[in-house]
């Protein structure tokens, strides 16, 4: 399996005849730069997840023990109370609520006058043992965002596991009851990513389909949503390398190139760290185990040194410029 060593990855998000970087320095972006202020900090927490989805860049699954240890999470909080531009703390994983430090980590953020999202799977909410989730997340005033790749049972089942859009479903519905979705405290973002060799789409027409077909079969309300691209990262380019699928999903990214995305790319507005404390541009480097080498941790990070550094590329970035963009945030135009 390509996913179970990062550095086997590589070779396969090297072969464009026009690399990501040199496609970026034609658009006049040479090298690639973050922007001046750090707006987010993203922990990715853990590994462990109660799926195992398909289409996860993180390879998450229920037998990943890999989690962050206190230590590293006060150093994070650390770092949130010491760069004010930071706004935002953006908890993912693996499945965060699942993590021990988890609870701690919305606390400390919210006293220190952050906004907290937490990257909900939805089916944790219903998982045994966590009952304490939804009433936490409220009481917080937590924005979620949450994944639904389809508001049909079976598009959703068949990238994320058999019985997920009943229990997402299910998640939505206690969510609402609870003001999520429904007042400005509670914000709930739903995230669609396309099951097929396509890109994400317009996202403003999916919102409005999405919101007509929820509230229509289950009476569910959300916010908005985010439509993102798949990237070729972990069991996703795994999956297209054994169905002789990545040429040709790669060419879906590379002609649909848009400069215009380049200046809200995630990974130059945000921190991203993972669950031993490593320094990553961004998720999908961090999976790639491409860390920051000019600030490589957060117990010796250097503000000044990481808004200097040039961001790693390979091509798998041409999902995050493809068509009207792809980040954490939905998309970028
Ligand atoms: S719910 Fe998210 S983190 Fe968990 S396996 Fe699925 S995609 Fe990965
Ligand atoms: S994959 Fe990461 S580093 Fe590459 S363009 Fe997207 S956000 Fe930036």
């Amino acid at each position: 399996m390509i996913r179970s060593n990062p550095a086997d990855q590589i070779p396969f998000l090297t072969t464009q005849s026009v690399s990501f970087a040199d496609r970026v320095a034609q658009a006049g972006y040479h090298p690639l730069k973050p922007a001046k202020d750090i707006r987010i900090l993203q922990l990715n927490v853990g590994k462990w997840c109660n799926q195992a989805c398909r289409h996860c860049h993180v390879d998450a699954s229920p037998i990943r023990t890999e989690t962050m240890p206190e230590s590293v999470a006060r150093q994070c909080m650390e770092l949130a109370a010491s760069i004010p531009s930071i706004d935002t703390v953006d908890l993912t994983g693996g499945a965060p609520e699942g993590h021990a430090v988890f609870q701690y980590l919305v606390t400390e953020s919210k006293r220190l006058g952050k906004k907290v999202i937490d990257r909900c799977n939805l089916t944790i909410l219903s998982e045994p043992g966590f009952e304490w989730v939804s009433p936490f997340l409220a009481d917080h005033e937590v924005e979620i965002v949450a994944s639904l790749p389809h508001f049909s049972q079976s598009r959703t089942d068949q990238q994320r596991g058999l019985g997920v859009f009943d229990r997402s479903v299910t998640g939505l519905k206690r969510l609402n009851e609870l003001g999520y979705g429904r007042s400005p405290k509670h914000p709930l973002y739903l995230v669609y990513n396309p099951t097929g060799l396509f890109l994400a789409g317009n996202q403003g027409e999916l919102e409005r389909e999405y919101k007509t077909e929820l509230k229509r079969r289950f009476d569910i309300e959300f916010t908005g949503l985010y439509a993102l691209n798949n990237l070729p990262v972990s069991r996703f380019l795994d999956s297209l390398v054994r169905a002789g699928k990545l040429e040709d999903y790669m060419e879906v990214l590379t002609t649909n190139f848009n400069p215009g995305t380049i200046d809200g790319l995630m990974c130059r507005h945000q921190i991203s760290v993972g669950y031993d404390g490593s320094v990553y541009d961004c998720d999908f480097n961090q999976m790639l185990e491409l860390k920051v080498a000019i600030t490589p941790t957060v117990f010796d990070f250097d503000p000044d040194l990481f808004t200097q550094r040039t961001i790693m590329t390979y091509d798998h970035c041409y999902g995050c410029t493809a068509g009207a963009g792809s980040s954490c945030g939905g998309s970028i135009q």
